[in-house]
């Protein structure tokens, strides 16, 4: 396991590179413009491995909000803590817990006035979210804002399209969800 865990971040380091492979590298046999990429011939055998094992380890994750970042660049950051800039980026970041199952994120971002005792998270592991389209994200002050999104999803093999316009307020630094016009 350590091994994966180790090849799997050269992998994703080394992708960058190899996807900036100029012309002048073009004559040379693949194998050695791989190993030069990489940034080093010594570490060639071990990262010939690493290439071999490509096929298990995943490509760098790209977030689920469909925001087309990876999501270390997108919501993980919020997920971790760091406050969501805007009201679109929470309900992003909200959609991506959902996804996720990090449903400690979705109870601390919704507004205590409004907050339900959990977020049902029996229902929520039987759901399979497909996709979600911000449509609209209006701030008519600096602590109110509304997001309009469709998100769809799959519930025991039929698919579902949530059409919600949501509130948001901004308290002590944070956004927070209060509740949504559905349709
Ligand atoms: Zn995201």
């Amino acid at each position: 396991m350590r091994n994966v865990t180790r090849c799997r971040t050269k992998v994703v380091r080394a992708l960058p590179v190899l996807l900036l492979a100029t012309d002048s590298s073009r004559q040379k046999p693949p194998e050695k413009r791989r190993f030069e990429a990489a940034g080093s011939t010594l570490a060639a055998p071990r990262f010939a491995h690493c290439l071999a094992m490509k096929k298990t380890a995943p490509p760098p994750q790209a977030c689920p909000c469909g925001s087309n970042l990876a999501y270390a660049r997108c919501c993980e950051p919020l997920h971790q803590g760091q406050p969501a800039p805007t009201a679109e980026a929470l309900m992003r970041a909200r959609y991506s817990a959902y996804v996720l199952k990090l449903h400690d994120y979705v109870q601390a971002t919704w507004h205590a006035s409004t907050r339900p005792a959990d977020v049902g998270e029996g229902d929520a592991d039987a759901t399979r979210w497909l996709g979600l389209e911000v449509k609209r994200h209006e701030q008519p002050d600096a602590t109110h804002a509304i997001v309009e999104f469709v998100a769809r999803y799959r519930v025991a093999g039929r698919g579902h399209r949530l059409h919600e316009t949501s509130r948001f307020v901004h308290e002590n630094g944070h956004w927070y969800y209060v509740d949504g016009d559905i349709g």
